[in-house]
């Protein structure tokens, strides 16, 4: 995609007042050096919402939402950054600039907007099918889910005749070239060189962007013996199945109002609790969730409640889903339905109110996942208690934050009634270790940011030459491992790139990163005075878990039973003891 030349965008954004651009849409009070107003993106009464005009950001120190001009309006209007720039630089009247584009990205760009147009024209098709005579069969089936004609207009439901081509054939007709519309994946090559529709003898799901695009269909079986029961659009330029969440595009103010997500796994319970007035759900749709499909939500919330079949809620599919959500920094709870029922069937047979109970009810994954791993170890017997352990440590692992994990190590010595203090530290211990190897791994969920991270932080919004000094002087391998890592990494890279301002940095932060840089950003005092303060600690922070990895190797090296067991320990001991001094050497100034 072409993009806004940075010098245009910088011109904007010293153009756009943020205090302007904001108060067309939440009224501001100013209050010593900054602006206050009640958060448009959570419900209060007392203002927590706070923009700092000379440096160019909002925060909100209710819900912790915070950024630049650009993502208040990608957050409020719900628009990506592209758009954003538009839509600012039509407040003030400045002319966009021509977008360079090369000819192969004006013939990409071109056949993206043919492929939304095809499945634009398809999806109306499918619906003309449905509301027909021959479509009479379907909306029974239809009706017989309990899917009321308002849900299956929202849903935009559809039906493909049974007949080999109908749907290549009317859209031949419309001017469409047959090789697009095999592109788009609507048309099917077989072996014989016939090239027919995908999609026969199916109720059709159209699959949308958040945008309400439609790129994708699901087609579901209509008759009892047909296979598969489900039939997906395959990966087009336009469509990439573990980038979409299916209903977002239906959901997201839902989300945003309700301020969590209900994410269910098929179309059909999305029906059922979109229909019981649960605006905020989505749906998986059956496989394992991707990183990405959980930075689709994360732009509108980072609670999640998990509403599933009982039975898969614990493993497979669900399992990973809600290990990756967890170790994506998302607070995810589960509410479980009784064995044998999805929220479809739930919804349908118990009715709103109940699902709302079940929903309320819901707990926290960690807590939920602890019960249901223990009843399958006896924690009687020493073995079933290590079993246990061994079981939950690798999860325990996964929380990004230090205190939350520390909390549920605890949790599980508890469960294994482990008592023996020492036992509970190994634990805990045991869960930071592997943490470390796992942080390295797009980890977008911050970790105890400390202190001398925060401090340099603030320097880099307030004064940023010094705090630049500083960051230039410390080593890449200085940074790793730290909770606010990429944030100071792209500090460094905009630095030695000539490229560096606040704007520019908290323009380049991704929603997480951006609400840790306002939240620090928006004390008036900095939390470390001096920045040589900060980058002294950091360094030390690095000897220590140097330190750490060492003891790690030498407890390793000891029980090993090599025949140069002595001369490695010795060796390890002798540098274990070298880094001791360095570290002796080097106080803490900050804490
Ligand atoms: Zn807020």
């Amino acid at each position: 995609m072409a993009l806004y030349p940075q010098q245009f965008i910088d011109d904007l954004k010293s153009h756009a007042d943020i205090v302007t651009v904001i108060q067309d849409y939440v009224s501001l009070k100013k209050v010593g050096a900054n602006y206050k107003g009640l958060c448009p993106f959570h419900g209060e009464k007392t203002p927590s919402f706070q923009v700092n005009r000379d440096k160019g950001f909002f925060h909100c120190f209710g819900c912790g939402v915070g950024g630049d001009v650009l993502k208040f309006l990608e957050l409020h209007d719900k628009v990506g950054f592209q758009d954003a720039v538009k839509l600012l630089a039509q407040r003030f009247g400045m002319t966009l600039p021509q977008l360079e584009q090369t000819d192969d990205q004006r013939t990409n760009a071109a056949e993206r907007e043919t492929l939304l147009k095809i499945h634009e024209a398809a999806a109306a098709w499918f619906r003309e099918q449905l509301a027909s005579p021959a479509g009479a069969r379907i909306r029974a089936q239809v009706a017989d889910r309990g899917i009321s004609p308002t849900t299956d207009n929202a849903m935009g439901l559809g039906f493909a005749p049974p007949a080999r081509d109908a749907l290549k054939q009317a859209l031949l007709k419309q001017g469409f070239s047959q090789a697009l519309l095999l592109r788009a994946g609507l048309l099917v090559e077989r072996d014989d060189g016939r090239v027919i529709d995908r999609f026969r003898n199916r109720l059709m799901i159209p699959i949308c962007r958040d945008t309400g695009s439609v790129i994708a269909f699901g087609g579901r079986a209509v008759d009892a013996d047909q296979q598969p029961k489900y039939l997906n659009s395959p990966e087009t330029p336009i469509y990439s199945k573990g980038r979409t969440l299916y209903g977002l595009n239906l959901s997201k103010s839902g989300i945003q109002q309700g301020g969590f997500a209900i994410l269910v796994e098929g179309y059909f319970d999305f029906a059922q609790v979109h229909q019981a007035g649960y605006q905020s759900v989505v749906a998986s749709c059956g496989t394992a969730l991707t990183p990405q499909q959980a930075q689709q939500l994360r732009r509108f919330t980072s609670k999640i409640v998990l509403s599933f079949d009982p039975d898969a809620a614990g493993q497979g599919a669900t399992a990973k889903s809600c290990e990756m959500l967890v170790a994506e920094g998302f607070d995810v709870n589960v509410a479980t339905l009784p064995a044998g029922e999805d929220p479809d069937l739930y919804v349908r047979r118990h009715g709103r109110a109940a699902y709302g109970e079940r929903l309320k009810e819901s707990r926290p994954y960690l807590e939920y996942l602890l019960d249901r791993v223990a009843v399958l170890h006896d924690l009687q017997t020493d073995e079933g208690r290590v079993h246990f352990v061994s079981a939950m440590l690798p999860i325990a692992a996964r929380i990004p934050d230090a205190a939350m994990r520390d909390r549920f190590a605890d949790r599980i010595a508890f469960k294994a009634r482990v008592t023996d203090e020492v036992v509970r530290a190994e634990i805990r211990r045991a869960a930071v270790q592997k943490q470390s190897t796992v942080r390295n791994r797009a980890n977008t969920g911050f970790g105890q940011v400390t202190k001398a991270e925060k401090g340099l932080i603030w320097w880099l919004i307030h004064e940023p030459a010094p705090a630049l000094a500083a960051l230039a002087d410390l080593e890449p391998i200085d940074l790793e491992g730290l909770a606010a890592r990429e944030v100071l990494d792209l500090a460094r890279k905009l630095n030695e790139d000539r490229g560096f301002s606040p704007s520019v940095l908290l323009e380049r932060l991704n929603m997480v990163e951006a609400q840790l840089v306002t939240a620090v950003a928006s004390e008036s005092e900095p939390p470390v005075h001096d920045v040589e303060s900060c980058a002294h600690d950091i360094r030390r922070l690095r000897l220590e878990r140097e330190f750490a990895a060492l003891q790690r190797s030498i407890e390793e090296a000891e029980t090993t039973k090599s025949v140069d067991r002595e001369t490695v320990v010795t060796r390890l001991l002798e540098e274990r003891r070298y880094l001791m001094q360095r570290i002796a050497g080097l106080k803490f100034s900050t804490n």
